[in-house]
């Protein structure tokens, strides 16, 4: 039986951080579903936030908190605040490049809800392709792609390893301990930011392993989204934009976000996003995101992919108004989690990345701190395996015979969507939730594949922690 000492499950930046924090001469094992590029950090605009130094770290903590809403864990938040600097001095001193101003020092951005300038980004809009890129070349670790994690081995509360489907065959890989870093839930809404292999499949496994999910309501929606193109996948028009003065206008042009909150195109996203969603039901007027503050040079040097993006849409930025929608975009709850990214409830299971849940966004994630979480705790949980020398005794498991996709499973796949895009989004009612249990209960009675299991048991935790919160706090609006 070949046996790794780690298996990572997932190659975003979370996955990728580890192995680079792993030694060469550990026996590790990356798997990834798809192409490398498909996950969400490749698709990371505005940038990566952190305190800028040690007085920065109580507001830094502070901001984190108040955008939480009160449901942050305070510690986990002092862990990411405190750890910031480290992770991100890493990264530079390995060669990383972030943007610099003309005499060489570090270009801060601020975005909405940061109380200062704390944002780093590279490539100007393409932090998550250039961060990511890095990771991959400095992953001294082989990967295996094009396969997917089907279940995780798990006997009397100890995890020995995994099953992959690998080209559609079923085997098991053993290891000391398993990273699950598999990024969060996008493809169960019709309409999100997310690359397409971000599916909730482990938060799925994990339920029906019995291990626990938190926080599942907290699902974030991004305001400003241009859903004009074809496809699941819509193009995110970033945070920063608003930061540095982009304005959100009604078809004449008047910035109705004011009507809302004194702090306009500066508050939290979760609010901007429901402003725009409840103005738009309102008023029926199209919403746009208008960018006339920025010159055409600046524009193009800082926001270069949204330029060609936006180009290829047939829109002249920054001239031209983009027509916007919210659309869903990062899933706060997850796996729980403890403070060395330890899965609650089994031994040498750890979760990191947007797949889990440590506490530290609450009700609400600040922007920008998401790639921090996932470059945080890939290090605490690579420290707590390191920091373990006991040697484990090797157990096989049988594989699980289950079909892993009927050719109908395609239809409700897209039925699954749409119920979690009209009755589980920006704002929810207690009767749309129950309708939607109700279907995704029914769906899950059906003759279905397992991989459609993940994504049903998923969507499940998300409508019963939203119908288990019964006012709206932070993301999480239930109307009556
Ligand atoms: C458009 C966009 C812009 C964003 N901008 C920012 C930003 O500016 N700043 C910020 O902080 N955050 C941003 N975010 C959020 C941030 O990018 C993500 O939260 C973060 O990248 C998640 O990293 P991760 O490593 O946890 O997961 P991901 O990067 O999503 O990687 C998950 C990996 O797991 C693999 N995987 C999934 N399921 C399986 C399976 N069953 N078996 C094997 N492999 C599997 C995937 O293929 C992928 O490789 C943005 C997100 C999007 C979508």
């Amino acid at each position: 039986m070949i046996k790794y000492d780690v298996i990572i499950v997932g190659a975003g930046i979370a996955g990728l951080y580890a192995a680079m924090n792993l030694p060469k001469e550990k026996k590790i094992l990356i798997i990834n579903k798809r192409e490398t590029f498909k996950c969400n950090s490749f698709y990371a605009q505005g940038g990566i936030a952190l305190a800028v130094d040690k007085e920065d770290i109580p507001l830094h903590v502070e901001d984190t908190l108040n955008a939480g809403d009160g449901l942050c864990d305070k510690d986990a938040v002092d862990v990411l605040s405190q750890n910031s600097r480290i992770v991100i001095d890493n990264l530079i001193n390995m060669g990383f490049e972030f943007d610099k101003d003309s005499e060489g020092n570090l270009l801060y951005t601020k975005e909405a809800a940061h109380s200062r300038e704390r944002i780093l980004h590279a490539g100007g809009d393409a932090t998550g392709r250039y961060v990511h890129l890095f990771l991959l070349e400095h992953n001294p670790h082989p990967m295996l792609c094009d396969s997917r994690v089907v279940d995780l081995l798990i006997k009397d509360g100890e995890c020995y390893g995994v099953t992959v489907l690998d080209h559609r065959e079923q085997r098991n890989i053993y290891a000391d301990k398993v990273i699950i870093a598999s990024g969060g839930v996008g493809s169960l809404y019709e309409f999100h930011t997310n690359a397409p292999t971000i599916s909730g499949d482990m938060q799925g496994l994990c339920v029906l392993k019995g291990l626990k999910l938190e926080m599942m309501e907290m699902m974030q929606f991004h305001p400003t989204v241009y859903v004009g193109n074809d496809g699941a996948q819509k193009l995110l028009l970033t945070e920063a934009l608003r930061g540095e003065g982009a304005s959100i206008e009604d078809k004449d042009g008047r910035r109705f976000l004011f009507d809302y909150d004194p702090r306009g195109e500066l508050a939290s996203r979760d609010i901007v996003s429901k402003a725009i969603y409840d103005y738009k039901q309102k008023t029926g007027s199209e919403v746009y995101l208008c960018m006339k503050n920025f010159s055409y040079e600046y524009f193009v040097k800082r926001f270069p992919n949204i330029y060609s993006s936006m180009k290829d849409f047939g829109y002249n930025l920054p001239q031209d108004r983009v027509p916007i929608s919210p659309a869903f975009h990062y899933a706060i709850g997850g796996i729980k989690t403890d403070l060395s990214a330890r899965v609650a409830g089994v031994h040498s299971l750890y979760a990191i990345g947007e797949v889990a849940s440590t506490g530290v966004h609450g009700a609400n994630r600040l922007a920008s701190n998401s790639l921090l979480e996932g470059l945080v705790f890939a290090k605490r949980a690579v420290e707590d395996i390191l920091a373990d020398h006991t040697k484990k005794e090797s157990v096989e498991f049988d594989i699980v015979d289950e079909v892993m996709s009927y050719k109908e499973d395609k239809e409700k796949k897209n039925l699954l969507r749409k119920i979690m895009w009209e009755k589980v989004s920006i704002v929810r009612t207690k009767v749309g939730l129950n309708e939607a249990l109700g279907q995704i209960d029914a769906l899950l009675n059906e003759k279905i594949g397992r991989l459609l299991k993940f994504r049903l048991l998923t969507a499940r935790e998300i409508v019963v922690g939203a119908l288990g919160r019964e006012k709206s706090i932070g993301v999480h609006t239930i109307e009556n």
